[in-house]
């Protein structure tokens, strides 16, 4: 089932109507069933068109992004994002809460690798290679000076879509990838609850991250 058609996706950035993943237009159906007034599509980017800094995720959580529509918007692994994107001048506020709060980036936007929710948090594979044409899409048309990846799915993906071999920028927090004429690729572990509660992530490290991709802008 593929409500896209491969000629309207190729070189699209976004897709508001994709269901080329069965599994998660499936997952998606059964989402909006339980909770009739959640946005329960693709969660398209958010923030300025001309940024120089493009942060990569995961995907929408269920409760959050899939919810509201904005990625990170909503979930727990937001909370830490926009304090800090606050902190170093690129958002106008801390919190992202709505669609429609009146939050709004400067220099900086953020997508998914995967751009629907997917089942337990992971998408399969398949999934992110299937989703990696709209990043690929993104990055092509308004290309950024640094991609900051949020875990290593989002760096894999980001490899991915700029056609970099994984061996070649191996994931670590904090670790900087220049490759030749593309943009800078930062990695830092994804702010997800997990990784900050259990301090693998701790705001002063997510902040250095921020620090190095500052220096690269
Ligand atoms: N919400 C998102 O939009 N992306 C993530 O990676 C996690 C939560």
């Amino acid at each position: 089932m593929n409500g896209c058609g491969e000629r309207d996706r190729r070189g699209a950035a976004f897709d508001p109507g994709c269901r080329a993943c069965p599994r998660l237009a499936a997952h998606l159906d059964a989402v909006r069933a339980r909770y009739p007034h959640y946005h329960c599509g693709p969660v398209p980017a958010f923030g300025d068109p001309e940024a120089r800094l493009l942060i990569v995720g995961l995907a929408p959580g269920e409760h959050g992004a899939n919810a509201t529509g904005r990625p990170f918007t909503g979930d727990y692994a937001g909370r830490l994002l926009y304090s800090t994107l606050h902190a170093f001048g690129f958002a106008n506020g801390p919190v992202s809460s709505a669609a429609d709060d009146g939050l709004q980036l400067t220099d900086c936007r953020i997508t998914n690798a995967v751009k629907c929710l997917p089942p337990g948090n992971k998408p399969t594979g398949a999934e992110v290679r299937e989703c990696n044409g709209f990043l690929q899409a993104e990055i092509a048309t308004r290309p950024p000076r640094v991609l900051l990846a949020l875990g290593r799915v989002a760096h894999d993906a980001t490899l991915r879509a700029l056609g970099l071999r994984q061996r070649d920028c191996v994931f670590g927090h904090a670790a900087v990838h220049q490759p030749e004429g593309l943009p800078v690729v930062i990695d830092s572990y994804h702010c997800s609850r997990y990784n900050t509660q259990t301090r693998r992530l701790t705001e002063e490290m997510f902040h250095d991250v921020f620090r190095l991709a500052q220096a690269q802008l």
